[in-house]
């Protein structure tokens, strides 16, 4: 039964669409719950929970934290965290002004090969929005650089690519910390994006409980019926809840649909959300 779903962007960070009307296009799928997970802030949070009032949307107040693993980075989401809690607010905060100074330099490094880029302008082209690399994809897409949000990044923000500058990042641990000091319940995203070797995905998982992160992302947009069960044997095997999420950015990635991902592949019930709650207990 297509129910939930625990991974959508709103333009707090880099989707298309307001919290509102994320909550109402929730709506108009039919949707029982969803979950704001924008990048480093629940800033939209609370609109689309007073959304959620108005449609009859459960919406699960959380966010996604970039994690350095080795030199990359390992998404964690999270969720019912408390939006005043101060450590939180304060490592969120650290985060922008540390991703503020990398956008910084990596404008100096376009703007050697004559693009240029306003990062004040784009601050005020996308209002109360978390600018990130995924903005400067829409400025390359613009200029005639790249096609599309993904060509920008294969040609030029990925890391080892042109442009990319790597920001600091907290640790699995850290994150996961901060998450359960905020009373929320960590999970993380979309594991198979990491491409770890099995040694690889053995240390995340292990780090990860050790951690006290409670659940794993096992249904996922783009994800086969074999990947999702190969999850789900980890999640079982390690003590995880499994959890959906389409990481919905709106027209920003337009193959990608709220609840049911990039080919209707995704499913998921409400008991999912049931259970990591039960967790949370
Ligand atoms: P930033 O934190 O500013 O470095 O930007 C990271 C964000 O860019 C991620 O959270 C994704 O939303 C997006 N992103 C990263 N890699 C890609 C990619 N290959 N294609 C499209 N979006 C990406
Ligand atoms: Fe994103
Ligand atoms: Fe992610
Ligand atoms: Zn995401």
């Amino acid at each position: 039964m297509r129910e939930i779903d625990l991974h959508t962007h709103t333009n707090t960070s880099d989707g298309s669409e307001s919290p509102e009307n994320a909550v109402l296009h929730a709506k108009k799928l039919g949707l029982r719950a969803i979950a704001i997970t924008d990048h480093d802030t629940a800033n939209g949070v609370p609109a689309a929970k007073a959304a959620g009032e108005k449609y009859g949307v459960e919406v699960v107040g959380g966010l996604e934290l970039g994690c350095g693993w080795h030199g990359r980075e390992v998404h964690m989401l999270a969720y019912d965290i408390d939006p005043h809690n101060e450590k939180l607010n304060s490592t969120l905060e650290w985060i922008v002004t540390d991703r503020d100074e990398r956008n910084r330099k990596m404008v100096g490094l376009m703007a050697k090969d004559g693009i240029r880029i306003d990062l004040e302008q784009l601050k005020i082209e996308h209002p109360g929005s978390i600018i990130g690399r995924p903005h400067f994809a829409l400025c390359l897409i613009k200029a005639g650089l790249a096609d599309s949000v993904q060509d920008a990044f294969v040609r030029y923000l990925d890391p080892g690519r042109k442009y990319y500058i790597r920001r600091h990042f907290l640790s699995v641990e850290e994150a996961a910390q901060l998450i359960r000091g905020a009373g929320g319940v960590s999970v993380i995203a979309h594991p198979m994006q990491y491409r770890l070797d099995d040694e690889g995905m053995t240390e995340l998982m292990e780090r990860s409980r050790d951690a006290g992160v409670s659940g794993i992302e096992c249904y996922y947009s783009g994800y086969t019926p074999e990947v999702c069960a190969q999850l789900k044997a980890l999640a079982d095997a390690y003590g995880f809840c499994a959890t959906a999420g389409s990481d919905w950015h709106g027209s920003h990635k337009p193959h990608i649909e709220m609840g049911s991902g990039i080919n209707g592949e995704l499913n998921a019930p409400y008991e999912l959300l049931a259970k990591l709650r039960e967790r949370e207990r």
